[in-house]
């Protein structure tokens, strides 16, 4: 389902030019507010999730049995993250995650989507070729790396709860979630510390 012509999209589209015609705001200030959604605020809470993963492994096994649920413990769920899927990275499975069709992404655990998640040519490579593209982004696999790619609908989003880094003992969860990235939920990164 493309969002693309949904009405709110137009509507917001159309507010946005009103709002710069009337010289209220500035494309490039709105720019800084998408940007920030995309980079800061938004991942934070999937950082939290994933940090507490990584010290609770009985909330461990709630994520990844029903993970709607287990984030909703945290307090935090919402629209485009009403059913969420929550996949793991480990020695031999790493997985990433696209939506083929559009750009359906888990806007209540990661914020808006990169611009690059929307892409055409990501959204059709990384199903035909993970491994070129996942190097492309600078991600190297072993070949014996098995790659699970999730395509995300308008009715499943997926998260992917990454891999701790091994040198990192301490079990304080504000600075484990600082090490998470937003590319390391989506499954393009790794975290490395
Ligand atoms: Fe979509």
């Amino acid at each position: 389902m493309s969002h693309d012509h949904d009405p709110r999209a137009i509507r917001t589209e159309a507010l946005e030019r009103l709002l710069v015609d009337q010289g209220l705001i500035t494309s490039a200030a709105i720019d800084t507010i998408i940007e920030r959604y995309e980079t800061d605020v938004g991942p934070l809470n999937g950082a939290r999730v994933v940090a507490k993963a990584w010290t609770d492994s009985e909330y461990r096994t709630r994520l990844l049995n029903d993970g709607t649920a287990a984030i909703a413990e945290l307090a935090i769920g919402g629209a485009q993250g009403e059913k969420m899927v929550v996949v793991e990275n480990t020695p031999d499975v790493h997985n990433v995650v696209v939506c083929t069709l559009c750009s359906c992404y888990p806007w209540p655990v990661l914020g808006l989507p990169p611009a690059w998640y929307k892409d055409p040519a990501y959204r059709s490579r990384i199903v035909r070729e993970p491994r070129k593209v996942l190097g492309e982004f600078g991600l190297t696999l072993d070949d014996n790396i098995e790659i699970r790619v999730w395509d995300s609908s308008a009715e499943i989003r997926y998260l992917v709860l990454p891999e701790r880094p091994e040198s990192v003992i301490d079990d304080d969860e504000e600075a484990l979630a600082e090490l998470v990235t937003r590319d390391s939920m989506i499954g393009v990164a790794r975290i490395d510390a």
